[in-house]
Protein backbone atom coordinates (compact mmCIF):
# COMPACT_ATOMS: atom_id res chain seq x y z
CA UNK A 1 0.00 0.00 0.00
CA UNK A 2 1.35 3.80 -0.69
CA UNK A 3 1.69 5.67 2.56
CA UNK A 4 -0.43 8.55 2.99
CA UNK A 5 0.70 12.12 2.18
CA UNK A 6 3.01 13.62 4.94
CA UNK A 7 3.04 10.14 6.39
CA UNK A 8 7.23 9.65 6.16
CA UNK A 9 9.49 7.33 8.35
CA UNK A 10 11.51 10.79 9.10
CA UNK A 11 13.93 9.29 11.88
CA UNK A 12 11.76 6.39 13.59
CA UNK A 13 13.14 2.90 13.21
CA UNK A 14 10.79 1.41 15.30
CA UNK A 15 10.08 -1.75 12.79
CA UNK A 16 13.49 -1.86 12.53
CA UNK A 17 13.90 -3.38 16.37
CA UNK A 18 10.13 -4.77 17.70
CA UNK A 19 9.19 -6.89 14.55
CA UNK A 20 11.68 -10.31 13.98
CA UNK A 21 12.47 -10.18 10.56
CA UNK A 22 13.23 -13.48 8.54
CA UNK A 23 14.90 -13.93 5.29
CA UNK A 24 17.12 -15.87 3.49
CA UNK A 25 20.34 -15.44 5.17
CA UNK A 26 18.54 -12.49 7.00
CA UNK A 27 17.96 -13.37 10.98
CA UNK A 28 16.80 -10.43 13.34
CA UNK A 29 15.13 -11.12 16.81
CA UNK A 30 12.03 -9.84 18.16
CA UNK A 31 12.83 -6.51 20.44
CA UNK A 32 16.48 -6.38 18.92
CA UNK A 33 17.88 -3.31 17.32
CA UNK A 34 18.56 -4.66 13.69
CA UNK A 35 22.76 -4.40 13.25
CA UNK A 36 21.67 -2.38 10.03
CA UNK A 37 19.58 0.59 11.70
CA UNK A 38 21.68 3.67 12.24
CA UNK A 39 19.45 5.10 14.40
CA UNK A 40 17.53 7.09 12.27
CA UNK A 41 17.33 5.11 8.85
CA UNK A 42 18.87 1.80 7.15
CA UNK A 43 22.33 1.42 5.99
CA UNK A 44 21.54 -1.09 3.42
CA UNK A 45 18.23 0.52 2.39
CA UNK A 46 18.80 -0.55 -1.36
CA UNK A 47 19.97 -3.99 -0.30
CA UNK A 48 17.05 -4.27 2.41
CA UNK A 49 15.69 -8.28 2.64
CA UNK A 50 11.94 -8.73 1.16
CA UNK A 51 10.17 -8.45 4.90
CA UNK A 52 11.59 -4.82 5.27
CA UNK A 53 10.64 -3.90 2.09
CA UNK A 54 6.83 -5.39 2.45
CA UNK A 55 6.18 -3.99 5.82
CA UNK A 56 3.01 -2.48 6.16
CA UNK A 57 3.28 -0.03 9.37
CA UNK A 58 -0.53 1.19 10.13
CA UNK A 59 0.48 4.67 10.95
CA UNK A 60 1.71 4.91 7.18
CA UNK A 61 -1.20 2.93 5.39
CA UNK A 62 -4.30 3.25 7.02
CA UNK A 63 -6.30 6.66 7.07
CA UNK A 64 -7.82 5.46 10.37
CA UNK A 65 -4.68 5.67 12.69
CA UNK A 66 -3.99 9.30 13.28
CA UNK A 67 -0.86 11.54 12.62
CA UNK A 68 -0.43 11.41 16.76
CA UNK A 69 0.22 7.69 16.43
CA UNK A 70 3.55 8.10 14.63
CA UNK A 71 5.04 5.43 15.96
CA UNK A 72 8.64 7.01 17.32
CA UNK A 73 6.48 9.75 19.02
CA UNK A 74 3.63 7.67 20.46
CA UNK A 75 5.23 4.56 21.31
CA UNK A 76 2.47 2.69 19.66
CA UNK A 77 3.50 0.47 16.42
CA UNK A 78 0.03 -0.56 14.55
CA UNK A 79 0.34 -3.35 12.33
CA UNK A 80 -2.24 -5.53 10.63
CA UNK A 81 -2.70 -9.13 11.84
CA UNK A 82 -4.02 -12.28 9.91
CA UNK A 83 -5.57 -13.65 13.17
CA UNK A 84 -8.88 -12.30 13.25
CA UNK A 85 -11.57 -13.98 15.07
CA UNK A 86 -14.53 -15.30 13.19
CA UNK A 87 -17.41 -13.23 13.52
CA UNK A 88 -15.33 -9.50 13.03
CA UNK A 89 -15.92 -7.10 10.07
CA UNK A 90 -12.96 -8.23 8.42
CA UNK A 91 -10.51 -11.41 8.36
CA UNK A 92 -7.42 -8.87 9.31
CA UNK A 93 -7.35 -7.62 12.62
CA UNK A 94 -5.80 -4.27 13.62
CA UNK A 95 -3.04 -4.87 16.40
CA UNK A 96 -1.86 -1.78 18.59
CA UNK A 97 1.63 -2.68 20.03
CA UNK A 98 1.68 -0.62 23.22
CA UNK A 99 6.33 -0.35 23.39
CA UNK A 100 5.75 2.25 26.21
CA UNK A 101 2.66 4.24 27.49
CA UNK A 102 3.11 7.62 26.32
CA UNK A 103 0.02 7.72 24.41
CA UNK A 104 -2.03 4.93 26.40
CA UNK A 105 -4.73 7.01 28.00
CA UNK A 106 -4.68 10.05 24.92
CA UNK A 107 -7.44 11.04 23.19
CA UNK A 108 -6.09 10.01 19.48
CA UNK A 109 -5.55 6.92 20.62
CA UNK A 110 -8.68 6.25 22.34
CA UNK A 111 -11.12 7.68 19.70
CA UNK A 112 -9.44 5.64 17.24
CA UNK A 113 -9.71 2.51 18.67
CA UNK A 114 -13.41 3.35 19.87
CA UNK A 115 -13.99 3.76 16.16
CA UNK A 116 -12.40 0.13 14.81
CA UNK A 117 -14.28 -1.52 17.83
CA UNK A 118 -17.72 0.36 16.93
CA UNK A 119 -17.26 -0.81 13.27
CA UNK A 120 -16.86 -4.48 14.46
CA UNK A 121 -12.95 -4.48 13.62
CA UNK A 122 -11.17 -7.07 15.68
CA UNK A 123 -8.71 -5.11 17.62
CA UNK A 124 -5.75 -6.31 19.65
CA UNK A 125 -3.55 -5.28 22.08
CA UNK A 126 0.07 -6.15 22.72
CA UNK A 127 3.30 -5.85 24.51
CA UNK A 128 6.55 -6.48 23.09
CA UNK A 129 8.71 -9.51 24.77
CA UNK A 130 12.27 -8.76 26.08
CA UNK A 131 14.83 -8.65 23.54
CA UNK A 132 14.64 -12.36 21.78
CA UNK A 133 11.27 -13.03 22.99
CA UNK A 134 7.79 -13.01 20.93
CA UNK A 135 4.90 -10.24 21.95
CA UNK A 136 1.86 -11.23 23.80
CA UNK A 137 -1.53 -10.05 22.59
CA UNK A 138 -4.87 -9.86 23.67
CA UNK A 139 -8.21 -9.09 21.79
CA UNK A 140 -9.54 -6.03 23.36
CA UNK A 141 -13.53 -6.20 21.93
CA UNK A 142 -15.35 -8.09 24.27
CA UNK A 143 -13.29 -6.25 27.10
CA UNK A 144 -13.85 -2.80 25.86
CA UNK A 145 -17.18 -2.75 23.99
CA UNK A 146 -19.59 -1.55 26.28
CA UNK A 147 -17.14 1.39 27.15
CA UNK A 148 -17.20 2.29 23.62
CA UNK A 149 -20.58 2.30 22.98
CA UNK A 150 -21.18 4.11 26.18
CA UNK A 151 -18.69 6.58 25.11
CA UNK A 152 -16.71 6.00 28.24
CA UNK A 153 -13.28 7.12 27.52
CA UNK A 154 -11.85 6.94 30.87
CA UNK A 155 -13.49 3.61 31.07
CA UNK A 156 -11.58 2.69 27.71
CA UNK A 157 -8.45 4.08 29.05
CA UNK A 158 -9.00 2.39 32.44
CA UNK A 159 -9.11 -0.80 30.90
CA UNK A 160 -6.89 -0.84 28.25
CA UNK A 161 -4.09 0.42 30.90
CA UNK A 162 -5.05 -2.64 32.74
CA UNK A 163 -4.36 -5.11 29.88
CA UNK A 164 -1.07 -3.80 28.90
CA UNK A 165 0.37 -3.68 32.14
CA UNK A 166 -1.00 -7.59 32.48
CA UNK A 167 0.36 -8.37 29.24
CA UNK A 168 3.77 -6.73 30.14
CA UNK A 169 4.06 -9.69 33.28
CA UNK A 170 4.35 -11.90 30.08
CA UNK A 171 4.89 -15.24 29.82
CA UNK A 172 6.87 -14.48 26.60
CA UNK A 173 7.92 -16.96 24.78
CA UNK A 174 11.53 -17.27 23.27
CA UNK A 175 11.97 -16.67 19.64
CA UNK A 176 13.71 -20.03 17.97
S1 LIG B 1 7.37 2.04 12.18
FE1 LIG B 1 6.37 3.03 10.43
S2 LIG B 1 7.03 5.18 10.53
FE2 LIG B 1 8.41 3.99 11.84
S3 LIG B 1 10.15 3.43 10.51
FE3 LIG B 1 8.72 1.75 10.39
S4 LIG B 1 7.43 2.22 8.61
FE4 LIG B 1 8.47 4.11 9.18
S1 LIG C 1 17.61 -4.23 7.12
FE1 LIG C 1 17.24 -2.04 7.25
S2 LIG C 1 15.00 -1.80 7.02
FE2 LIG C 1 15.42 -3.96 7.56
S3 LIG C 1 15.28 -4.03 9.81
FE3 LIG C 1 17.43 -3.71 9.29
S4 LIG C 1 17.69 -1.47 9.39
FE4 LIG C 1 15.47 -1.89 9.23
Amino acid sequence: MTPLPGRSCDGCTTCCSVPAIEAAGFSKPPSVACAHCTGSGCAIYDLRPAPCRAFECGWQVLPIIPEALKPDRSGVLVVADEAAPPGYASATAIKFIFITDASIASLPLLECIAGLVHARAAVFAAAPGPAGHHSLKTLLNPRIEHAVEQRDAAGIALTLASIVAKLRDGPFERAS
